[in-house]
């Protein structure tokens, strides 16, 4: 097989046989394939795009690329989930406990944070304590008789995306579905869950920026999902704002306690209670979607999530008191509150901005290489729609130094615009795919 001629064909708009994108991935990964053609193929996909076959096999390609998890030894339906990225989207902390309480097995690897969506993992290990690495049979074993786990994404999985994300990432060929959607569900496929539940964000804080591009992308892991055998349901969102009220790692602890303590922010608990019955339908312990968000509620009210919630940290050797008291978390030292300017209603409260200035206060990372400070964040006070006075607190910016906060603030700022006029407020859960 020539790689030019596969690169011709794509570049001409032709259909890529499944050998041909096997030998393109399993190539590229062995080093046999140079960068420079590998760009040029991604960049003729990019333009030509790639069929709903095309793009099964590339997922598939990447799957077997390394190691795949087996979670066979673990009774039940496990169900995974997955965002795209937001800024303060602690969901994961919140609907695993709570599907788990349910009865739904999760076995879950997450990532860390990059740029300024967080991660998963790095809000855990704010957690004094907490392992996030396990050997695949004390994951595996924990699954089974805690109902739960939650650790970092191990070496080994999907190498070829690893290694075409990079490339993807400078050479401007990220923002294509087909490539998204493979490179997002063969990290799902490869981590070994039966069902997966999606939440595809969507609006300013998001990778797609309109709800039709949501929805595009959504059908499309959709539908690898159920080529692969592996039910999918995708709830698009919106990220136009930061979810929840929490910005950081420690902080966004703290705020997923309080909403496992039913005290939480509204937008978090709605959509956690929405995700998590999704997980409850998929995992098999409801008839129907709607009665797996009824039931996700009551394990939320009753503090069922809760205790599971503790159960997970005990197991990975954190300290359970957290479920207690969220307040022996350390938030760093240094405040700096963001003032509103003007009399009015918050417009937008831009979610990238936040994102951003969070980053500036040290709880995100430029680099995969930096360290984080895991109680620097930002907390919001208002949210879009709410009536503010000059001079009101809309947020607090925690960080190590004074000067570090001053300058998380002043980028905060930026992401404030206040109308005299009343806006309508958001609508967080715009649709649901593949219900
Ligand atoms: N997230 C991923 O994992 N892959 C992409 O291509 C884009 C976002």
């Amino acid at each position: 097989m020539d790689m030019q001629d596969i690169i011709i064909r794509k570049r001409d708009g032709g259909v890529l046989s499944p050998a041909e994108i096997r030998f393109f991935v399993d190539g590229y990964v062995r080093e046999e394939i140079p960068d420079y053609q590998a760009s040029a193929l991604l960049m003729a996909i990019y333009f030509q795009g790639l069929d709903r076959g095309e793009t099964m096999e590339l997922t598939e390609a990447m799957r077997r690329s390394g190691d795949t998890v087996d979670l066979s030894s673990v009774p039940g339906i496990k169900v995974d989930k997955h965002s795209t990225g937001g800024v303060g989207d602690k969901t994961t902390l919140i609907v695993g406990p709570i599907a788990a309480a349910c009865g739904v097995p999760v076995a879950k690897m997450s990532g860390r944070g990059l740029g300024f969506t967080g991660g998963t993992v790095d809000k855990l290990e704010s957690i004094p304590g907490l392992r996030t690495t396990l050997e695949p049979e004390a994951f595996m074993k924990q699954v089974r008789e805690t109902g739960i786990a939650l650790i970092g994404q191990s070496g080994h999985i999907t190498p070829a995306d690893k290694k075409l994300y990079a490339l993807r990432d400078v050479t401007g060929t990220v923002e294509n579905m087909s490539l998204i959607a493979s490179s997002i569900m063969s990290k799902k496929l490869a981590a070994g869950s039966d069902a997966i539940v999606l939440d595809v964000k969507c609006g300013r804080g998001a990778f797609m920026k309109s709800q039709e591009d949501a929805r595009r992308l959504a059908q499309i892991m959709v539908d690898i999902g159920a080529d692969a055998g592996r039910r999918t349901i995708a709830i698009i969102t919106d990220m136009s704002q930061p979810l929840g009220d929490a910005v950081g790692n420690a902080l966004e602890v703290q705020e997923a306690i309080h909403v496992l303590r039913n005290e939480g922010p509204e937008d978090i608990t709605e959509l956690s209670v929405e995700i998590a019955g999704a997980m409850i339908y998929l995992g098999g312990r409801v008839r129907t979607y709607e009665e797996g968000a009824y039931v996700a509620r009551q394990a939320l009210v009753s503090g069922a999530g809760l205790e599971k919630f503790r159960a997970l940290i005990t197991a990975q050797g954190g300290d359970p008191l957290v479920c207690d008291d969220p307040s022996i978390l350390t938030v760093s030292p240094s405040e700096c509150d963001v003032i509103a300017q003007e009399t009015g209603y918050i417009r937008q409260i831009d979610a990238e901005q936040i994102g951003i200035a969070s980053q500036h206060s040290g709880a995100g990372r430029a680099t995969k290489e930096d360290s984080i400070d895991p109680g620097a964040g930002i907390l919001l006070h208002v949210k879009v729609g709410d009536h503010v006075s000059k001079g009101d607190v809309l947020a607090s910016v925690f960080s190590s130094g004074r000067k570090k906060a001053d300058a998380a603030a002043e980028q905060a700022r930026k992401a404030y615009i206040i109308d005299k006029k009343k806006p309508e407020k958001p609508t967080l859960i715009k649709e649901i795919v593949g219900k």
